[in-house]
Formats: C-alpha cells, structure tokens, sequence
C-alpha cells in the first residue's frame, strides 16, 4: 500500500479560471477573482471584510499591524500551535506569553488566560486546532473585560462554527490558510477577516502597501499615495482563480472529508473504548469541519510504534508541533512556566492521512493495522 499523510485535491476547474485570469490580461492582485472570492467568503459566513493573501502568516502579520503592536507589548498566544500563530507577533516586537492547552483538547485553556495577562498585554490569540473551536464567548468576555483584541487563527477552521457563529468572525481580526495541506487550497494562500469597523479602511491600506490605492480604484479619492506603513499582501489573480475553483466546490469537499471522518471514527471507537489511544474530542459548542483526524496516545513510545507500523505498511501518519515555549528560538525568552498538557499533545498527538481523494477503503486498512487485525 501507498497512502501518503495528504494529497492536494483538484476540482477540476483550476486551470480553467487560471486560463480565463491570464487571457483577461490581470494578473497581478484585487482584481475579480481576488474580489469573487472575498466576497463569496463575506456573504456565506457574515464576515464584515475579507482580504485575500499570499498565506496565513502574511494575514497574521497584517493582524499584527493592525493591533499597533508596539515593543514590549504582550500577546497570549497557545504553545501548542504553527511557528506562525506567534511569529507574526514576534516580528512586530511582542513578547510571547505562552498559554497551555487544555486537558481534554489542544485547543487554548480559556480558563487560563486571566492569569497571563498584566497591563501590557494587547492581544489574545485563539487557534481553532483541527477546526474545533475555542471556548470564544469566555475568551471574549475575558478580553472585552480588559480591553484586549482577539485575533483567531482559524488557519484549520473553515467552515466550522462555535455556538452556531462561524469561525473567523468572532475575533475583532481572524485568518484562514489555503495552504495545500488545509481543506480549500491554492498552494499557498490565506485571508484576512475584519469583523471590527474600526481595522477595515487601515486594512486594505496595509495591504496594498501602505497606499491608498484600493480606495482610489473605487473612484473614492482621485490620486493615492503613501499614507501608513504596509506591504505586498495580495495574491496574484492567477492564485485567486485557482482559490475561486476551489470555493466553488466548498460543500462538496466538506460532505466528502466528513465521510472519510466519520469512518474513521466508526472504526476506531470500539479500540478506544479498550483504552488504547483517545479520539479528537469536539465540544458541544463546536463542529466538526473535518480538517484532521487525529488519535492521542498514552506515551511518546506508543506513539512513535504506531507511526511506525503503519509506515511499515506504507500509510504515512505523522506528530507536529514541538512546543513553541522550548523551540530552540523561544526558550531562552519563555518566562520558564511548565507546560504540561501542550507537551503532552507534542509527544502523543499522531494525525492520521485525510484527503479528498483517500478511499474508505483506505481508511478500513488504516483502522485495521492500528487495531492489530
Ligand atoms: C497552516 C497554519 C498556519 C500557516 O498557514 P500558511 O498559510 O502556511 O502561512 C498558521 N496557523 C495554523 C494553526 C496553521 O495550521
């Protein structure tokens, strides 16, 4: 057998609108794919402003110039989580406060996160792992509570909502990945969400380089130029077209990741029921977008056997996410707190393959080997 960890699934439509952007003859970025795309994601989930780029870290950046971090301020973010989640934060000069994950899943402990804060805290970042969502009315009363903003990281997270509000649209800024290895894709590529009135014009500023050029196009001013600080966040429309294809075939791919899912689950909760590993955990307040299957082992060495095994037999299941309080980079700047549970998902998190074109039966044999049969 050969099942890879992930394989990036075409519609079938890519090439078509890529086609259709090269003959309009607009290439470069905020043309009508970019915009078709923003605005199909605003209409289907409410967000007040999408603002395609060229990945989530670019968004996450623009988030991070959108909150004035300044030298020295503080951001809470969860250890358990991408470099980027932090990184952007970082380049803008905060001071990472790492927070733990919480016992039944990786996603952020909000019972936590008040005792982090001090009065140079600025920005609470929640990540929606595996698309599950963060406990968001407690993080947000949290920081509404000390005028604090929220930017969630639904990197993994679309099309999947808290309390029936989606992810993405809770934070005052939010960001989406359409990184090959997430649901919707376009190689690299990622949004910015502004659901906060008072970020969007500074928004589309910063993403266009610090011009006013978005308002000039609109016929709002008669001449732009350099008014604030920015950078090139916009995709090209070529990579736009290739994302148009794909949000196109939004539900479809939902309704078959699902599946795959739901197998997965069928199959392997009658091992766990024998203890053997813990199946992802999805709170009442949350769904389920099928982003990742993922099993928790009781050790690293039950782990790394497993990984092993099915590698054995050609499926490739992988771990991630080293805690980012010990990485090499950020250690010797982690104010020294444990971190108990997040090193615990670092050591036995495996996340088994999940693609659009993986077969049931796939999944069977996946679920067969890790049962022992
Ligand atoms: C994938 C991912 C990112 C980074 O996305 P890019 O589009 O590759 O920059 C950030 N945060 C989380 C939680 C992710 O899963």
């Amino acid at each position: 057998m050969n099942i890879p960890f992930n394989k990036p699934h075409l519609t079938g439509k890519e090439a078509h609108y890529m086609y259709e952007a090269v003959f309009d003859g607009k290439l470069s970025g905020n043309g009508k794919f970019t915009r078709r795309c923003q605005q199909y994601l605003e209409e289907r989930y409410g967000f007040r402003k999408c603002l395609l780029t060229t990945s989530c870290t670019d968004a996450l950046e623009m988030a991070a110039m959108l909150c004035d971090i300044k030298p020295g301020d503080e951001v809470i973010v969860p250890s358990y989580t991408f470099v980027s989640s932090a990184l952007a934060f970082v380049r803008a000069g905060a001071k990472v406060v790492f927070a733990d994950s919480m016992k039944r899943n990786p996603n952020i402990d909000a019972d936590q996160i008040e005792s982090l804060i001090t009065p140079r805290t600025r920005v609470i970042v929640p990540v929606h792992y595996a698309g599950v969502a963060c406990d968001m009315d407690k993080i947000m009363e949290v920081a509404n509570r000390h005028g604090l903003l929220v930017v969630e990281d639904a990197a993994q997270a679309i099309d999947s909502f808290y309390k029936g509000r989606p992810l993405g649209g809770i934070g005052h800024l939010a960001t989406f990945s359409f990184h090959e290895t997430k649901n919707i894709i376009s190689g690299e590529g990622g949004c910015l969400c502004i659901n906060d009135d008072r970020f969007v014009r500074r928004a589309e500023i910063i993403w266009e380089k610090g011009t006013n050029r978005a308002e000039f196009f609109r016929g709002e001013v008669n001449k732009y130029g350099w008014v604030d600080i920015g950078s090139s966040f916009l995709p090209s429309e070529v990579v736009s077209a290739f994302l148009w294809a794909q949000l196109e075939s939004l539900d479809e791919i939902q309704l078959r990741r699902r599946s795959l899912w739901q197998r997965y689950l069928e199959r392997l909760f009658p091992l766990a029921g024998s203890g053997r590993f813990r199946l992802p955990d999805i709170p009442d307040y949350a769904t389920n977008n099928a982003h990742m299957f993922y099993l928790v082992c009781h050790s690293l060495a039950e782990r790394s056997a497993l990984i092993d095994r099915l590698k054995g037999s050609g499926m490739l299941a992988v771990f991630h996410y080293l805690s980012l309080h010990s990485s090499p980079f950020y250690r010797d700047r982690h104010d020294g707190r444990t971190l108990p549970e997040c090193d615990r998902y670092a050591d036995c998190l495996v996340r088994l393959p999940l693609y659009y074109d993986l077969l049931l039966e796939d999944v069977d044999a996946i679920c067969d080997l890790i049962g022992g049969a």
